[in-house]
């Protein structure tokens, strides 16, 4: 009998155990899971660009903005005010220079753009007008035993939209209305279609040791040489970390536009960006 029940014990303390242990490993899991996830927006995805944070802070209403939003850049004089311009041919603030296309959260990429593109030994594409500044640059920062990576180049519209859906989705399994699910992702990640990226006109640049998009980036000694020297290649640091309220997105220490080496001398030596050098043009 002091055998069986030491026995019955020792089974109770062995159950017992393992529902510890089973616990103990589903916590564990569940932290390794919420960590991974937290990260996901943070850490370099090859497949996955910048999340090109965009806020809006023009007006406190996204929604709002959203709406207003057009689909031609020449129907637009009616999205920042209600100014009677539209029978003008170009907006103001905009231009129909091809390299001066203005593309943000208020002004969709026309319908019909087209690009031609080249295509970089790594499989990232760019315009090709934009291509021979850009190997300058790069063979250049490269000269300077630096280590500069393109992580993010072209982006289709649908592509853009598959980043953007899948942040609404998060918000919705938090309970969100549709609404304010879409409200919410178009804070973080670019509505399809206001993406820069579509043109073929913007990169993601990178360390290639720092291969994660957040502010440290800006300490990067690539990153430092790029946002000096940049303009002298046509390309200019396109959303600066004092001008969220002129650009609609967040500080990107990493994201470069190629503009010309005229407009981007002029928006570096001003220390302006490409929506407000369009508006005084
Ligand atoms: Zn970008």
């Amino acid at each position: 009998m002091a055998v069986k029940r030491r026995k019955r014990k020792n089974n109770n303390l062995r159950i017992w155990i393992t529902t510890v242990v089973v616990i103990l490993v589903c916590i564990g899991a569940a932290i390794a899971v919420g960590c991974f996830l937290g990260m996901e927006e943070d850490a370099y995805d090859p497949s996955a660009p910048s999340p090109d944070q965009v806020q809006s802070p023009m007006a406190e209403d996204t929604t709002t903005d959203t709406e207003k939003i057009t689909e031609n850049t020449e129907d637009l004089t009616s999205d920042t005010d209600d100014s009677d311009t539209a029978d003008t041919a170009e907006t103001p603030g905009t231009s129909d220079d091809w390299n001066l296309i203005l593309v943000n959260p208020w002004n969709k990429i026309p319908d019909n753009f087209e690009i031609d593109f080249v295509e970089l030994a790594d499989g990232h594409k760019v315009d090709s007008r934009a291509y021979p500044d850009l190997q300058a640059m790069m063979d250049d920062c490269r000269a300077e035993g630096l280590s500069p990576y393109i992580c993010s180049s072209y982006r289709t519209y649908d592509y853009q939209k598959g980043l953007h859906d899948r942040q609404v989705n998060k918000y919705l399994s938090y309970g969100y209305t549709e609404e304010e699910a879409y409200a919410e992702a178009s804070k973080w990640v670019a509505i399809p279609g206001t993406s820069e990226h579509h043109t073929g006109l913007a990169l993601d640049i990178v360390a290639s040791y720092y291969i994660v998009l957040d502010e440290s980036q800006e300490e990067m000694p690539e990153q430092q040489w790029l946002m000096e020297n940049s303009y002298k290649y046509g390309w200019i640091l396109r959303y600066p970390n004092d001008k969220t309220n002129v650009t609609g997105i967040y500080y990107e220490p990493w994201h470069y536009r190629y503009v010309g080496k005229e407009a981007a001398k002029e928006i570096h030596d001003r220390g302006i960006t490409l929506e407000e050098y369009l508006l005084e043009k």
